[in-house]
Parts: C-alpha cells; structure tokens; sequence
C-alpha cells in the first residue's frame, strides 16, 4: 500500500490532475436565518459558476452520501449528535438547557433542515477522503465543508459538525501522517484541539490573532505530549496583502512539508481573509488566495480541498471557483459567463477584483519575527514520525454508486461495516502515551485504535 509522498495515481508530472468535486444540489437551500451572514447559498453560486465556465465536465462530480449518525460520532458525543438530530425550530422552547448546554441558539441557530446540512457537508468531506484513499482522484473538493470550529459536543462560529476532524480520521486509514492547513481568517481552533496531543496530525492556521473570534491560536501554542511541535499557529494582523501573506505561507509550509511529509493533506480554503469579507479584516485578492491551493497541488500529495468562512458571497464564489480551476491546471477567463447569479457580480462581472487600499498592519519586521519563530519550532521536530500499518481499516464507504447521479439516492452503496473500528480484536503497542489527562479522549481512542491496529514504530 502507497502511503506518503509523491502518492499521487496520475503521477508527477505536474500538469494534470484527477479531481473529485462533491456537491449536493439541496446545500443551497438550507437558511440560517434572517441578517445570519452564513449562507449556503454561496455553494450554489459556486456551482452555477463552474457550470457555466465549464469546469464540471472536466471533474468527476459527486453527490455526497448523507453522513450517518455513528460517522458523525466517531468524533463527537453521541449525545450532541442524538441533540443536532431531533431539535427542530418548533421543539426549541422546550430544549432550552440543551440549547445552551451544546452552544446552539444564537452564532449557531437551529433552522429546518439542521440535522440534514450537517449530514450533507460532512458526508462530502469524508466521501473525498475516502476517495483519496482509494486513489480514484488526487484532490478532492468539497466547498460545503470546512467547518473547523465545532467541538465534539459543542456548536461554535456557524459550524455544528466538524467535518474536518471527520475527513482526517478517515485519511487516518492509510495515511500515516496528515497535515492540516487552515486559511481561513479565524483560528482553526476545533481541529486543532482535536487533533493537540497527537504527532498523527499536524495543524498549521494562519489568522487574525488579537481581540477576533475564537480569541485561540497564539503562537505560543505548540501542541501537547508526543503532539508537541505539531501545531503550529501564525498570528496576523489587519489588512495583510498578497504578498505578506505569502513571505509567511510559502517558506512555512515548505519547511512542513520537508520535516513531516505527510502522506495527505486538507487544505481549508475559508474565503473570509479575502479583501471586503462582511466578517473579515484581511486583504487578499483571488489570486493571492488561490496561490496557497497552487503551492499545495505542487507537492503532488493526495490534497482535500474544503470551504469554511466567506460572507461577502459573490467574492467566495469567485474565490472557490477560480480555485477549483487551480486544481483542474486550467487558467480560466476573468470575464465572468452569462448565468442564473450574474447579477450578483456586477458592476464589473469579472472574476478578479481589486482588493482594497486599507493598511496593512503587519510590519515587515513583525513578520520576519514570526516566520523566525515557527522555522526554529519546525527545526526542533524529530523527521516524519511513522506508524506502520500492516492492515488498513475499513473505508467508511464507497461513493460510487451516485456518481454524476443526482437523483438515485436508493443506489448509496454501503458495504458492511458498523462506521466504527474494531477496537478489541487487533494486538498491537499503543503509540501515545499521555503525562495528563487527554483533552479529547473520544478523539484521541480513534486515533489510538487506528494506531493498534498496525503497531508502531516509534523513534
Ligand atoms: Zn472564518
């Protein structure tokens, strides 16, 4: 079994790549609510706008299969998950201790159809990862996804599920090591927390850091126990361009990929650090953003693309759609086509546009400072720690049967297999050992569980 680098099915040569694109054509219709700047909408748009350059034919297009109550728990409390299932709009009144016990209400409203939009965006993720492993593509899209604040049972920031957290324990399967990149404009704090303690997962978020939501992600946090060193956070400040955001991502991510040469990698595209978000404060263009799904594709490691933030939605259409270009090879007009949301883009109808003339608050000298200080904390990492696999674990499923098949939900294929891991069957060493209690002790018994299931081999 091929794990780890230069993995790719369609080779190296740069030019081509396989792509899955998971969509599900009801995503646009569920509504947080009135004045909520999370709109679901802003997937359709993407879509009309794939459609209509026509990029569609170019990809293989998935309709995701609905995760399942026992997928979503392999990282959440069954509890929270049994919550999200049964709260309507109607039954709100009488859950009012749950409401607030699991931080549903307000950020994150309970609106018809909840239970259902969670199944679809994180059944998109872990379809793509399954499909990663599987080596039917080589990158994976899924901009319905990407929701890195949900806790294992707490709601936070628009996000109920954590489809990431999801995506990654699968990838876990084959993968012995997946790193984790987050470009949203907000800390990646719920994937990060889930994965703390383990070397399995690196996590890397570039953010807003000081006074800004979720308030985590100081450079000074690391990481914990044999995690140590494997998280990794750069702090930002207002208006960074282009430019800055790549003297810091590029060198970075490079020294990542040469000390832990993961043999996957989630890239989550939250398109609020673009210029003029609703939400944001940063100042990047398309193009800049764009450059961080290039830079990744370059490494020719199996690559999930996910969404996340994004509230100014005619920019986080361009965004997601110059970027599903990106990962096809295929340079696309900047004239936008004639199509059913044109009307959103004007008065330019363009792909590109300007960011603004705000300042940028981030000296030359604070980021120096700061690519300084996480290439130090990168030297101290020990090279690539492995696990060995002798058996992989079940898929969670096989996505097949709908493919470019919107209608025939009755062909989901579901092999047998209960969505958990047989945890007592398989002899093996237990990788991680823990100085203090772990934090995320459901996540951490999956990640464990995967680890006995081939041995380790520690360093
Ligand atoms: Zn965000």
């Amino acid at each position: 079994m091929a794990t780890g680098g230069n993995s790719l099915p369609s080779g190296t040569d740069g030019s081509k790549r396989t792509v899955c694109y998971f969509y599900d054509p009801e995503v646009g219709n569920y509504y947080y609510g009135q004045g909520h700047p999370m709109k679901p909408h802003r997937m359709r748009m993407t879509h009309a706008l794939l459609a209509h350059y026509g990029l569609l034919q170019h990809m293989h297009v998935m309709k995701p299969n609905p995760a399942r109550e026992k997928d979503l728990c392999r990282f959440h409390a069954d509890d929270y998950v049994s919550f999200l299932r049964r709260i309507t709009p109607e039954s709100t009144q009488d859950q009012l201790r749950q409401l607030k016990r699991f931080n549903v209400g307000e950020d994150c409203p309970v609106f018809d159809g909840l239970y259902n939009f969670c199944q679809t965006y994180a059944g998109g993720s872990i379809g793509g990862a399954v499909k990663l492993n599987h080596g039917h593509c080589d990158i994976a899209v899924n901009w319905a996804g990407g929701l890195h604040h949900a806790k294992k049972c707490e709601a936070s920031g628009f996000c109920y599920v954590n489809d990431i957290v999801l995506a990654i324990l699968e990838l876990l399967k084959t993968h012995e090591r997946v790193l984790y990149i987050d470009i949203d404009i907000h800390h990646g704090d719920g994937v990060e927390e889930a994965f703390y303690v383990t070397d399995r997962v690196m996590t890397v978020s570039f953010h807003k850091f000081g006074d800004y939501f979720p308030g985590t992600g100081d450079i000074l946090d690391n990481g914990y126990g044999a995690g140590k060193y494997y998280a990794l956070n750069v702090p930002l400040d207002d208006g960074i361009d282009d430019e800055s955001y790549q003297s810091l991502f590029k060198p970075i991510i490079s020294k990542v990929m040469e000390v832990y040469r993961p043999g996957a990698v989630v890239l989550q595209c939250g398109a609020d650090s673009l210029s003029g978000d609703r939400l944001g404060c940063f100042n990047l263009s398309v193009k800049g953003h764009a450059e961080c799904v290039r830079f990744m594709r370059s490494f020719n490691v199996p690559l999930l693309l996910l969404g996340g933030g994004g509230y100014t939605i005619r920019n986080v259409a361009r965004c997601w759609c110059y970027e599903t270009g990106v990962a096809l090879g295929v340079e696309i007009d900047d004239k936008m086509p004639e199509h059913e949301y044109i009307e959103y883009f004007g008065p330019e109808y363009t792909l590109h546009v300007a960011p603004s003339n705000m300042e940028n608050k981030n000296s030359r000298e604070m980021l120096d400072e700061i690519r300084i200080s996480l290439l130090d904390n990168l030297s101290k990492l020990q090279h690539a720690p492995s696990v060995q696999f002798q058996e992989r674990p079940p898929d969670t499923y096989f996505p097949e049967a709908n493919e470019e098949d919107e209608d025939n939900k009755d062909e989901r294929n579901y092999p047998e297999y209960d969505g958990n891991i047989d945890y007592e069957s398989k002899p093996g060493r237990v990788k991680m050992e823990f100085l203090e209690p772990v934090p995320n002790d459901k996540n951490e018994e999956a990640i464990d569980q995967l680890s006995k299931k081939g041995g380790v081999d520690s360093h």
